[in-house]
């Protein structure tokens, strides 16, 4: 497990000035599945800050930063648009293999 937290003042970083993508959760599942959130039982994926099931619609490609690491890096994640958009920055736990590394600038 990693300890992350929401990034601060990303709401300028846009995927297309980065990536291919038009968006960061499109770009995300370039190298991951949405299969890795899926909650079989109820066909709903769990956001892994808030644990709430959500269609994947719901979802923004969010910018996390490592806690209590010397990694600076940016990593894209899914996270519910409640988690992504509000300004709470409480660490929390998520499986590593689901950080994705924000690429620089083209
Ligand atoms: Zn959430």
């Amino acid at each position: 497990m990693t300890k992350v937290k929401n990034a601060p003042n990303t709401g300028d970083l846009k995927a297309p000035d980065y990536t291919e993508y038009s968006s960061w959760i499109e770009y995300w599942e370039t190298e991951n599945s949405r299969l890795l959130l899926l909650d079989w039982n109820k066909w709903l994926y769990k956001c892994p800050k808030c644990g709430g099931l959500f269609a994947w619609s719901k979802f923004d490609g969010a910018h996390v930063i490592k806690v209590y690491s010397i990694d600076s890096k940016k990593y894209i994640l899914p996270l519910c648009q409640g988690c992504n958009r509000g300004k709470d920055e409480t660490p929390f736990d998520i499986d590593n293999n689901l950080l994705l590394p924000m690429p620089n600038k083209k």
